[in-house]
């Protein structure tokens, strides 16, 4: 070591020992800022960049602006063809804009009185079999084959413990009545509106609208279904009750690509054989869009959700820059989330780097609200842990730094959001990559244009950026990548 080094060394040792942070624990603590991460949150989730949603030109825009930002901070493109950018495309299926649908000669009006929840190539002229209400069918025994049959919707199904009970309602209907009578042959099913139905109509109706997405190459990717499944608001209860209506519909698909796009930058590693590996950071560039208005306002801002942990990454970007570790670190802002994590999907399929080289994946979802003293890391309890030492490295992580209280009911299989399930991480768990989610949890603004910038808790989101980059400090620096679990086996 040279002696320039050598004072180098003390003196930044020294910088870290008066602000109680060991070397060890990360020199770039200094470079994870309130106000860069409030700076770059307010930028995201502006309202020009309207709500971001995924294929359209404003998560392209959205994802340029990440693009630079990447520039700026440093990091090295690591996504195709010398870029920051990873390209792919979805298929998206949408209901025709010249799909119509009538009872007894009269015409519903789509998305009004009207609503379809499952797509399918169908023209119907025919009687509808009226089954009363969903609870009391027999799903095994009603004569439903070739026929076009309409019940009304149960309102038990209805859990209010739920984020989003909203178009979950309908879903859950579809699960437990709906694809019973699909298989047993029905030709078509009309769910008739309850109560809690009417109230969900709105958030239900702009989730149908959107229609279905799918990666290129994905079987399923194509419209098959030949049995449509539609909803109609309580009022037509009365002439379906009679059993004398007779449904005509033309339910057509139109099916189109959709762009979406990674943000992928690099800091190499120091190391001259563990600059092969990468620590991989993970966040999302989409949120919702534009939709039905609450409280006034239409822009799903995805603040939170999630700005949060992208201005997370960029401030992580900037230590590692500063101060790189043994390992590379790559950051990888994805696509597509909300719509079915197609950017990790992609990318955990089609890696920049060699999958075998990605040592752990740091995912972040939503990480700016609830309790100050709180918050969660999924992938930290069985059966969804995949590595002990991530996770011992993760929850050392906090205790030197942030001191959350963590904690771990999100993990169970029975909880009943899922939650594992639903964010970046899963693609590279699946893979057998050791991965662990970092979050905040679940707010009332939670999909909503009220998850904005304004109502982020900025202190709260730099000590949880602080504990993702101490736990990828960690993994970049230490002499053994983290182990996967042997037993690790996901419940679905
Ligand atoms: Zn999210």
């Amino acid at each position: 070591m040279s002696e320039i080094a050598f004072f180098r060394r003390v003196a930044v040792t020294v910088i870290a020992w008066a602000s109680g942070n060991s070397l060890f624990a990360g020199p770039g603590l200094a470079e994870i800022r309130e106000a860069d991460l409030k700076r770059d949150v307010y930028a995201l989730a502006d309202p020009h960049f309207n709500g971001r949603s995924a294929g359209t030109i404003d998560e392209l825009k959205a994802a340029a602006w990440l693009a630079e930002r990447y520039r700026a901070i440093g990091l090295v493109p690591a996504g195709d063809d010398g870029t920051y950018f990873q390209y792919f495309t979805l298929w998206r299926n949408q209901l025709s804009e010249r799909a119509t649908v009538s009872l007894d000669g009269a015409p519903l009006e789509m998305w009004r009185d009207v609503a379809v929840a499952q797509l399918a190539h169908a023209t119907i002229d025919a009687p509808v079999v009226y089954l009363g209400p969903a609870a009391a069918v027999d799903l095994a025994a009603a004569e439903v084959a070739g026929r076009v049959v309409a019940l009304e919707a149960n309102p038990a199904e209805f859990n209010p413990a739920m984020s989003l009970p909203t178009w979950r309602y309908a879903r859950s209907q579809y699960t437990k009545y709906g694809l019973p009578l699909l298989r047993r042959g029905a030709a078509a099913i009309i769910f008739v509106n309850d109560e809690v139905g009417e109230k969900c109509w709105d958030d239900s109706v702009e989730n149908f609208k959107r229609g279905t997405y799918a990666l290129e190459g994905d079987p399923n990717a194509a419209v098959t279904a030949v049995a449509p499944v539609l909803w109609v608001r309580a009022a037509a209860k009365a002439r379906l009750q009679g059993g004398k209506a007779v449904l005509k519909a033309t339910l057509g698909v139109d099916r189109y690509p959709y762009p979406s796009v990674n943000v992928v930058g690099k800091v190499a590693g120091t190391d001259a054989k563990l600059a092969a590996e990468h620590v991989l950071y993970s966040g999302h560039t989409d949120a919702h869009g534009i939709r039905n208005p609450i409280k006034g306002d239409r822009i799903y801002h995805g603040a939170d959700d999630n700005c949060s942990a992208d201005a997370a990454l960029l401030a992580c970007a900037r230590a590692f820059v500063r101060h790189p570790g043994k390992r590379s670190v790559l950051f990888v802002i994805h696509g597509a989330e909300e719509r079915g994590l197609f950017g990790s999907r992609y990318y955990a399929a089609n890696p920049t780097v060699p999958a075998a080289s990605i040592v752990a994946v740091l995912n972040g979802e939503m990480i700016g609200r609830n309790d100050p003293k709180t918050a969660t890391l999924l992938g930290a309890t069985a059966p969804h842990k995949n590595s002990d030492a991530l996770v011992t490295m993760a929850l050392a992580a906090n205790a030197e730094g942030p001191g959350f209280t963590v904690e771990t009911a999100w993990d169970s299989p029975s909880h009943p959001e899922g939650w594992y399930f639903r964010s970046d991480h899963l693609p590279y768990a699946r893979l057998n990559i050791p991965a662990v989610m970092f979050t905040t949890l679940l707010h009332p603004d939670y999909h909503t244009p009220q998850d904005n910038a304004q109502n982020i808790d900025y202190a709260k989101l730099t000590r949880m950026t602080e504990w993702m980059y101490r736990t990828g400090w960690k993994v970049a620096d230490a002499a053994e990548r983290p182990a996967v679990n042997p037993d690790f086996k996901l419940e679905r």
